[in-house]
């Protein structure tokens, strides 16, 4: 066992995966580590060493607690703060830790920085995340609550009335149901993330079954399902998460889709990262989705036209479970779209080669 004294911390220092620069008293930097250097070269600065700190770390918060420590009695302090990052146009969360140390007679400032900026935006997407789910439940709660205080101030005599106000409650109360059925599907899903789905899954006959059950909400439209699958279709997966993206995508075929039209169900034999994949392609006709929203389609409760998915009975939630799942599933969900033309929803999965 090597029990030698390690007396050179410098190499240690240049390792640790947080930005740390050291000081002297005088406020110059003596020393940046590589974390440190990487971070002050995406602010533009090439060259921190020989500088004063207060150049690059510009904020006053921080400059209180650094000047305290430097001139003042403390020997440790903590500070939180933001730069902007002109480069990439981006607000940066930092927490700096600032300590004074005695090294060889010299006093020196180290200041430690953890970037909290991804930290920033899981809890911002999680605030977000709650307070979306409120509206979507608060917004017809209100509107249930408004009906019963309207039928308990005499509108139940009116016979009329007060079946038309019961029917837009019954309406009101479903989509509150779905909505929590969505949001417990996410969770369920996020909960199983670990287990790898491992069940026998044909999605030529999923695919079928799904048609059969929508058919009958299709020829209100006029919609119709053609199929042309092709290739391996088997896959390995949960048999039950792969009902609910096919589901959900061809649902939405027919409720975004132009009356009398064809949906199209294809598959083909694809590579994904040089593995066997199966590519489902569920192309619908209709006015198509514009670029701009492509990527966000995705995004729980985010919608094109917040009225016509209202309208059409949607949560915001199914394209959200969609991508989970099929991310899942090691697969990639692919969404293209021409304005005037229509959408195609395509999932890529790896099959199972037994
Ligand atoms: P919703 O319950 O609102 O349908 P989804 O998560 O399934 O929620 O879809 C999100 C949004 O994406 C929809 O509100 C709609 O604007 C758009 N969208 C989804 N599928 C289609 C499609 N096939 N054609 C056009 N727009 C679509």
């Amino acid at each position: 066992m090597n029990t030698k004294v390690i007396t050179n911390y410098q190499d240690i220092l240049m390792a640790l995966p947080q930005p740390v620069f050291v000081t002297g008293t005088g406020g110059v930097v003596r020393l940046i580590n590589t974390a440190g250097q990487h971070l002050m070269t995406g602010f533009g600065v090439t060259e921190s060493l020989g500088s004063r700190i207060a150049e690059h770390i510009t904020h006053p918060s921080f400059m209180d607690v650094y000047e305290d420590i430097r001139v003042g009695d403390k020997i440790v302090g903590a500070v939180d703060f933001s730069l902007d990052n002109p480069y990439l146009a981006i607000k940066q969360y930092f927490t700096a830790n600032v300590s004074k140390v005695e090294i060889s007679d010299e006093i020196l400032i180290v200041v430690v920085l953890s970037d909290m900026t991804s930290q920033r935006q899981v809890d911002k997407m999680r605030s977000d995340f709650i307070a979306n789910a409120s509206h979507e439940l608060r917004t017809p709660l209100s509107s249930i609550v408004g009906f019963v205080e309207t039928l308990q101030n005499g509108a139940l005599e009116e016979r009329d009335t007060a079946n038309k106000f019961l029917s837009i409650m019954a309406m009101e109360s479903t989509r509150m149901a779905r909505v929590l059925d969505d949001l417990l599907s996410l969770s369920r899903i996020e909960q199983d993330e670990h287990i790898v789905p491992d069940g026998r899954v044909n999605l030529k006959t999923i695919l079928h079954s799904i048609a059969d059950g929508l058919n009958f909400i299709g020829r209100a439209k006029n919609i119709s399902f053609s199929f042309d699958l092709k290739g391996n279709n088997v896959v390995n997966g949960n048999g039950d998460q792969l009902i609910q993206v096919f589901q959900n995508l061809m649902a939405n075929a027919i409720k975004y889709g132009d009356r009398d039209s064809v949906v199209n169900i294809k598959t083909q034999q694809y590579s994904l990262d040089r593995r066997n994949a199966v590519k489902v392609m569920v192309a619908d006709c209709s006015g198509g989705i514009e670029e701009k929203h492509l990527s966000r389609l995705t995004e729980r409760f985010y919608r094109v036209d917040k009225a016509r998915s209202r309208k059409e009975g949607g949560t915001g939630l199914g394209l959200a479970i969609v991508k989970h799942i099929v991310s899942h599933h090691r697969g990639v969900l692919e969404i293209e779209s021409i304005v005037g033309e229509g959408s195609v929803f395509s999932v890529i999965l790896p099959v199972r080669n037994v």
